[in-house]
């Protein structure tokens, strides 16, 4: 297995890129965001302790998250590519990775964006209930207000994409960051990239760099 870490804030745009890259069919990706989610609306047990951190914008505990991604990459075949979203956010979370030969980190990606910016996205993000394409009330509107392009889904704002939330997530992600990077950079597997950028150019950069 051959595994790429997606490090950045929420609404980073670390989630769109690796939707588009799994794509290809060269990659696997899992968003821990994505699969709370799910457990959340199928009213798994683990959904539902989850929900009372999501909601607050703090993280889940390291054990439960450690546990919930150990069980998706075990089913992973070895010889796979795959793109970890939203995972690892703490130091735990990323020893817990690099503990076993099978699942150690190849490379880290950051994605650097000014808060401002990242306070712009999220608060103007809206997801389709049904099929969870992204978009934006100023940079990417849908053809008609409110509905989905793809499926014609209703839009929605995430609760956790409510200004008060943002800024407790925001808050949570730079308290642990900085320690993150330092701990892929100093092993030599970080790459910084500026996520300020137009979609399809950054994923250009992407599909170079994971060549
Ligand atoms: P995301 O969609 O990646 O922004 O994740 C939404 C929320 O899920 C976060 O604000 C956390 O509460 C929780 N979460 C997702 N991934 C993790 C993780 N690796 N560690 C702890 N909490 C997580």
């Amino acid at each position: 297995m051959r595994i790429t870490v997606f490090l950045g804030a929420p609404g980073s745009g670390k989630g769109t890129q690796a939707k588009r890259l799994a794509e290809t069919g060269q990659f696997q990706h899992f968003s821990t965001g994505d699969m709370l989610r799910g457990a959340i609306t199928r009213k798994e047990p683990v959904g539902i302790s989850a929900n009372q951190f999501i909601s607050k914008g703090e993280l889940v505990p390291d054990g439960v998250m450690i546990e919930l991604i150990s069980e998706a990459l075990v089913k992973v075949n070895s010889k796979s590519q795959v793109l970890l979203d939203g995972f690892p956010r703490t130091i735990p979370q990323s020893t817990a990775l690099d503990s076993k030969p099978e699942t150690r980190v190849k490379s880290a990606i950051f994605f650097d964006l000014p808060e401002k910016v990242l306070i712009e996205r999220l608060t103007g993000r809206r997801i389709c209930k049904n099929c969870g394409e992204p978009f934006h009330v100023v940079f990417v509107s849908p053809k008609k207000e409110g509905v989905c392009d793809k499926c014609g889904g209703e839009l929605l704002q995430r609760a956790d994409d409510q200004i008060s939330v943002v800024k407790k997530r925001l808050e949570v992600f730079t308290g642990q960051n900085e320690k993150l990077l330092n701990y892929y950079d100093s092993a030599k597997r970080l790459t910084r990239l500026d996520g300020n950028q137009a979609v399809d150019r950054i994923q250009d950069q992407l599909r170079r760099l994971l060549q």
